[in-house]
């Protein structure tokens, strides 16, 4: 601690991101990449992206993104809002719309673990809605609470880390129910097999989806996320990003971005990979004895009667794979598993055969 820190400063309780070795011979699963690079089309946008164009500025509201985003899902380009990966707009919607003063938000116990970091840097009010038994989030559980002193509700859909989804009717219930709260789906892993909110976006004013290039389109390293919404609410997000950074999208993000949401047939191979790996994965885990939570995602969420999963995850590093672990009591008894390759599929299960015998 210096002594030059503001008291503020202080009292901040960072986000911890998974690691992020540089050691490049290990098989990982720990922060919900892709394990396929991104399409061919992305890397050739960037490299003509680069000829004489670096030395502008980019397009301060990355307009074209906004216009591919828009047309992939069929809106206009006003009701797309990028960021520096979608961490950067979760930080834009917790400044713009949910810091009102005598409110709180409502969140998951079990989810992403960033927002109660946004909320603490923010001096927002927070309340943790327990899961369900089963770990699934329950919306009557968030509409039995005294609407008058709640602004917003946010959780990722499907839930991260549980994979479980809800489907798209349940999340209108909330929509139609609380008109006065914003309600905003974090769709990070809405492209493994959930239901998106996307078409509900012209139909409620108080709806946001936030998404990423990070997970189903191989692009973690270029940061490129999204919100999308109704221009007027989103118009809330781009007065806090133009009062922080106007150019959050680098030429070369912007140019890559758009180039992974016009190669449609790449897309739908690699996420048709991952979903099927997936289906192998639960199989295989469940022959080992492990408890797998139904998962929607990229990842699988996983406990065994008869192990630690603080034990497990060392012995795994120990064989050079990498899984998640989170010390929160309620799930300290869970791996979060990142879908892999089939063959690194493979080797995890060789590998967990081996440490549980
Ligand atoms: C990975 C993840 C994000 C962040 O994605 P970036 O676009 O890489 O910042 C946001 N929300 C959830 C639930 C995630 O798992």
């Amino acid at each position: 601690m210096s002594a030059y820190w503001s008291d503020f400063v202080k009292t901040l309780d960072p986000y911890v991101p998974g690691e992020q070795p540089t050691q490049t011979d290990l098989i990982k699963l720990n922060t919900n990449e892709s394990p396929f690079a991104p399409s061919p089309a992305v890397l050739e946008a960037i490299r003509q992206a680069t000829a004489d164009q670096l030395r502008l500025y980019p397009s301060p509201e990355s307009d074209r993104l906004r216009t591919a985003v828009g047309k992939y899902y069929d809106l206009p380009a006003d009701h797309v809002f990028p960021g520096n990966g979608s961490d950067e707009v979760l930080a834009h919607l917790f400044l713009s719309l949910f810091r009102h003063q005598g409110k709180q938000i409502l969140l998951p116990d079990i989810s992403y673990s960033f927002y109660p970091v946004y909320c603490r840097l923010y001096d927002i009010d927070y309340q943790s809605v327990p899961l369900a038994d089963d770990f699934s989030i329950r919306i009557q559980d968030y509409l039995a609470l005294p609407a008058e002193s709640i602004s917003a509700v946010i959780f990722p859909n499907p839930n991260a880390p549980t994979g479980i989804a809800l489907t798209r009717a349940e999340i209108e219930q909330l929509l139609i129910q609380r008109p006065q709260w914003v309600v905003a789906v974090d769709e990070a892993y809405v492209d493994f097999g959930a239901e998106s909110c996307v078409p509900l976006i012209r139909k409620y004013k108080n709806l946001v989806v936030l998404q990423t290039l990070s997970k189903s389109r191989s692009l973690a390293g270029l940061r490129v996320g999204f919100a999308l919404g109704q221009p007027e609410l989103l118009e809330g997000l781009v007065r806090v990003k133009n009062s922080f950074n106007s150019y959050p999208i680098d030429r070369l993000a912007e140019a890559g971005a758009i180039a992974a949401f016009e190669d449609q047939a790449y897309f739908e191979h690699t996420i048709g990979q991952v979903v099927d790996t997936r289906e192998y994965l639960i199989e295989a885990l469940k022959k080992l004895g492990f408890e797998v939570l139904p998962s929607r995602a990229n990842f699988v969420f996983v406990s065994h009667p008869q192990h630690d999963a603080g034990q497990l995850l060392a012995a795994l590093r120990a064989h050079a794979i990498l899984v998640r672990h989170f010390s929160h009591p309620r799930i300290a008894s869970f791996l979060r598993v990142t879908i892999g390759t089939k063959k690194q599929c493979e080797t995890l299960i060789k590998s967990l055969s081996e440490i549980l015998s």
